[in-house]
């Protein structure tokens, strides 16, 4: 009997016991192309060797020191080369251990900021629905998925939620994209005067919408107008990155592709690579000169922040995504499997949008292309897919919709950099295979 507390208590998972390259294989020998990353984690594939020989190194010479004692030659030059690649005016790395932590310290660092600019009214956070930030409770009232929140509503912070930007869904007959566009971001707008605008703190948003819609981008204009409005009213810009950053996209940074930058951004998943536990949230040098005039203290902290090995791991993987052009990879080879996806399921009566940017696809399955019906959420469709794919062998990321009625059955797509071409023909013939045996 296993003693440890899964996800699902009824599942009955295989285990894995090694990676190799794209492929994860189980105890019995079979592999499965892990064309989701996990959950976008895994840029690098499951057996780098120059990740692998860097924890090895670090571990070896220093494995822990706590940050409230000293730093590490590691964490210094990890924080050195993302703020060399950042974008706007971010300045300073704030190392956590994973998503949550960075989009919770985040919230917290907004809110010291106002405090230690003498602005103590600014407590609330706006963000989007159908969005997600994390799991721990700050992250939860922050993420807009009905399905996630429910159970523990009444223990989350009063956060409110504005529309995404979800043209598939949203954008209305005969309205421009632009148009849909600056609709939508408006809303902040109105949000923002219905709470007092001296009372907001900071928006959230991730750029690519990841584990509740399946990569769903912005429409060009849509951040730049929420840059605007967030800029007149003095709230702080927080951006998630935490499953669309790090290449993901095709750019290091994904609002690289929205033309603005943050005033706090938040990154996990491919920092790691899966290689170690790391996140980051990086902020304007603003934010910290309001810290380090005023208090002098960020009131935060984690045992693990800044960790050696994980920071270790974290430069190698950064320094692999840049001296190999993985990032620049990562937007042509999306762009093929864009196209493959395309080419296979563009058709299929079931298939109502293929969209994504970079190494990150979604698929929005629906009962009815037309009136773009979704499933009835009790048929379970992305689940039983996952399954189908699962025994062909394909890895991919199945995510039910957020049964709001709004947005359906999904699946993300979030396959390693390195991925060949024929792999990208072996993800499309699996799916088509689950597809098949799912939706016939
Ligand atoms: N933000 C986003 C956008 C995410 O996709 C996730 C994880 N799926 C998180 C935050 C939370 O990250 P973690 O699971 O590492 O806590």
């Amino acid at each position: 009997m296993s003693h440890v507390f899964p996800r699902h208590t009824k599942a009955v998972l295989p285990t894995a016991v090694a990676g190799d390259g794209c492929y994860l294989i189980d105890a019995n020998g079979k592999r499965y192309f892990d064309g989701s990353g996990g959950a976008a984690v895994s840029c690098l594939g499951h057996s780098d060797a120059e990740v692998i020989a860097a924890i090895q190194e670090q571990v070896g010479k220093l494995a822990f020191a706590h940050t409230g004692f000293m730093t590490s030659e590691p964490a210094e030059a990890l924080a050195d080369l993302l703020i060399s690649q950042a974008p706007g005016d971010l300045n300073r790395v704030y190392f956590v251990s994973g998503g949550s932590e960075a989009t919770e310290a985040a919230i917290k660092l907004a809110r010291q900021y106002h405090l230690e600019r003498g602005d103590s009214a600014r407590r609330h956070v706006i963000a989007r629905r159908q969005s997600y930030h994390g799991n721990t409770l700050g992250a939860l009232a922050a993420g807009g998925n009905a399905w996630r929140r429910q159970q523990f509503a009444p223990l989350l912070i009063d956060i409110s939620h504005i529309a995404p930007c979800y043209e598939y869904v949203d954008r209305g007959e005969g309205e421009s994209r632009y148009d849909y566009g600056q609709r939508v971001a408006n809303e902040l707008e109105a949000e923002i005067l219905r709470l007092g605008p001296e009372t907001v703190m900071a928006f959230m948003a991730e750029p690519v919408v990841g584990a509740t819609s399946g990569a769903v981008p912005a429409v060009e204009g849509y951040f730049k107008r929420i840059r605007e409005i967030c800029d007149q009213y003095g709230v702080l810009l927080i951006l998630d990155e935490v499953m669309c950053g790090m290449g993901r996209t095709g750019h290091l940074f994904a609002c690289e592709a929205d033309g603005v930058a943050p005033d706090i951004l938040c990154i996990a998943k491919g920092l790691g690579a899966g290689y170690q536990p790391i996140g980051a949230m990086l902020c304007s040098r603003q934010i910290y000169d309001a810290i380090e005039g005023g208090s002098g203290f960020f009131q935060h902290g984690h045992t693990y922040i800044g960790h050696p090995v994980a920071t270790a791991a974290g430069l190698a993987v950064v320094r692999a995504l840049l001296d190999r052009g993985l990032v620049q990879r990562s937007a042509e080879m999306g762009e093929t499997l864009h196209a493959a996806l395309v080419a296979r399921f563009g058709q299929h009566p079931h298939v109502g949008d293929l969209r994504g940017r970079g190494l990150f696809r979604g698929i929005e399955l629906v009962a009815d292309r037309e009136s773009k019906t979704p499933f009835d959420p009790g048929l379970g469709i992305a689940g039983k897919l996952k399954k189908a794919a699962f025994e062909a062998g394909l890895i991919c990321y199945p995510m039910a919709g957020t049964r709001d009625g709004r947005n359906g059955d999904h699946i993300l797509l979030a396959p390693p950099f390195i991925l060949s071409e024929d792999q990208i023909d072996e993800i499309t013939d699996k799916l088509e295979v689950a597809l098949d045996q799912v939706l016939p």
